[in-house]
């Protein structure tokens, strides 16, 4: 069984360490170094990889201070290469990364960022999407059109139902709050935003989530056209 380990970091955000092999790990997208230091020592674990998915500091900040003091090797996106920093491997579209007996396959889904790209391991069932899909949301269109988000959530959502989702935020209360004024009548979702309003007034975590719970929930995910994603993108900035 593969071990995930969720640290949140500064305000919301998740990194992630991977334990591909016994004691071995990769993190994702380590925002800051210390707090990924630390986790990893109290969990037995040596970082040897770290996996970016874009390059936005709260992604990529803990990268070189984390390659000083591990000499991980850094695997990013060949389309953001320069800025993120202390990158040795290029990464796009259908690339395999190999870590011990697993391997990931890299799927592009720019729009947060042009360059934007996820980690699918379907070994250990686990997808990490970066800032790309959200429990009930999706990311910001900073470097990409709609059309874009578009056709990058329909890489994600072709993916196996149960696939457990490790995205990069906590923004799940929010996005649950938007939803609902989408969809009003799914009754997935009001019982989903139930039990969200429950977890986060305990203090815990929402995320991992799976494929099939943003097939059921999530109103980007879920929109039919690219029109219908647009609007929905820009009601929910307003939000
Ligand atoms: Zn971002
Ligand atoms: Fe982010």
């Amino acid at each position: 069984m593969t071990r995930v380990v969720r640290i949140p970091v500064l305000n919301d955000n998740y990194v992630w360490l991977f334990e591909y092999a016994p004691g071995l790990a990769a993190a994702i997208d380590p925002a800051v170094a210390e707090p990924v230091l630390a986790a990893a020592k109290a969990e037995g674990l040596r970082i040897t990889h770290i996996l970016n998915t874009h390059w936005h500091p709260d992604h990529v900040g803990g990268n070189s201070a984390l390659k000083a003091e591990t000499g991980c090797t850094i695997i990013g996106s060949r389309r953001e290469a320069a800025k993120i920093p202390g990158i040795d491997t290029e990464v796009d579209e259908g690339d395999t990364v190999v870590l011990g007996d697993h391997s990931a396959t890299v799927l592009f889904v720019g729009a947060h960022t042009a360059g934007h790209i996820a980690y699918h391991f379907p070994a250990a069932n686990a997808l990490f999407p970066g800032d790309t899909l959200f429990a009930m949301g999706c990311g910001r269109l900073f470097e990409g059109t709609a059309q874009d988000m578009f056709t990058a959530l329909g890489k994600l959502k072709a993916l196996p139902p149960q696939t457990k989702v490790y995205c990069a935020h906590e923004y799940t209360l929010s996005n649950a709050r938007f939803a609902i004024t989408v969809e009003p009548g799914n009754s997935d979702l009001a019982d989903r935003l139930a039990a969200v309003e429950i977890a986060r007034r305990m203090g815990e975590a929402t995320v991992p989530f799976t494929i099939g719970d943003e097939l059921a929930t999530n109103p980007f995910v879920r929109a039919g056209t690219v029109g219908e994603l647009a609007e929905r993108r820009s009601a929910k900035d307003a939000f």
